[in-house]
């Protein structure tokens, strides 16, 4: 039996896509990317929307070799930091890999003219050419709007059974979902940071001022974030959670922020920090305790476990904004 192979992130319509081709009599295996960039919590609930679909899962984490597009794509940027054309290229190039005996084609879920930056004619056309994979990828939502296939020339896909879906709405998809009794799967949002413009901005300031380590992006995800100088950053944490989290990823080199005798946040200081610096960092950890109206005393540990305390009272909200970034 011919197989398919479904780039798939468990959103709407890779689900679909899946479906489709399954429902024609293929056998679909599915590639799940991680990015450094994607929603932690997400793994778990794709096997078990795969395991829906009684389709076998492979995972593919993707790790420096992502990182550097981020940093320099060659296709650009999206209206954030997402270098969505470079990221599809090298998925799809990954995706190939399955080509020698695995499977015969590969599907996904893109919809034409449902993402400005990548789903489009000529950006369908330019990934599967940089991806080496002309006529070897099947787009089962939007088929009979694009071009032939392979899977379709040679028959392995009933072409009249795919659809001409086209756009940002999603109603189509929804009435499918009905149809099929679908309702495991993730909501269109999706599930990229690249994509979201706070974190964009904070992946900016990293790109400009410090080294793009795993730990230094997964900092990114956690707690406010203030940029104090070149050189230093701090990196506050919001609730109980974020501050367990902030202590796993404090390294032996950061600056340690705890307040004293009142409910507040742990901060990380990255960088190096003269006094000046030390005294911004206690303002604005002052600014997040519980205790606003006198001054606070907050302890710092140094890398060489040395602490010091002082006191220090809230710094003004304007004035936080000019460091927060
Ligand atoms: S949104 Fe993120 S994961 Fe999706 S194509 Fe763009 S960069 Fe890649």
């Amino acid at each position: 039996m011919m197989k398919a192979l479904a780039l798939f992130s468990g959103g709407l319509d890779s689900v679909l896509t899946a479906k489709l081709i399954l429902e024609q009599g293929l056998e679909v295996l599915a590639v799940n990317f991680i990015t450094p960039f994607s929603a932690s919590d997400n793994e778990e609930r794709v096997k078990q929307i795969a395991a829906d679909l009684g389709i076998e899962l492979r995972t593919i984490a993707l790790g420096d070799e992502y990182i550097e597009i981020v940093k320099s794509p060659k296709y650009g940027y999206g209206k954030n930091l997402n270098p969505c054309l470079d990221c599809r290229i090298l998925m799809f190039r990954q995706a190939k890999k399955f080509l020698r005996g695995e499977v015969s084609f590969i599907i996904t879920g893109e919809v034409l003219g449902q993402r400005p930056m990548s789903q489009h004619k000529n950006a369908f056309r330019l990934i599967e050419k940089e991806s080496g994979l002309e006529g070897l990828i099947l787009r089962p939502l939007s088929a009979k709007l694009l071009p032939l296939t392979v899977p379709e020339k040679e028959g392995w896909v009933d072409r009249e059974k795919l659809l001409n879906i086209q756009g940002r709405s999603r109603r189509m998809q929804i009435e499918l979902t009905s149809k099929w009794g679908i309702s495991n799967y993730f909501s269109p949002s999706g599930g990229c940071l690249l994509t979201d413009p706070i974190f964009s901005q904070r992946m900016r300031d990293l790109l400009r001022y410090q080294d793009t380590s795993l730990n230094n992006i997964n900092l990114l995800k956690i707690g406010r974030h203030f940029r104090l100088s070149p050189r230093t950053k701090l990196i506050v944490g919001r609730d109980e959670k974020e501050n367990n989290l902030l202590t796993d990823l404090v390294k032996k080199d950061n600056i340690c922020f705890e307040p004293l005798e009142v409910k507040g946040p742990i901060g990380i200081g990255q960088g190096n920090f003269d006094d000046s610096l030390i005294n911004l960092a206690v303002q604005i950890i002052a600014r997040y305790c519980d205790e606003k109206e006198k001054a606070i005393e907050i302890s710092w540990k140094l890398p060489n476990e040395e602490v010091e305390k002082i006191k220090a009272m809230a710094m003004s909200e304007k004035k936080i904004e000019e460091f927060r970034i």
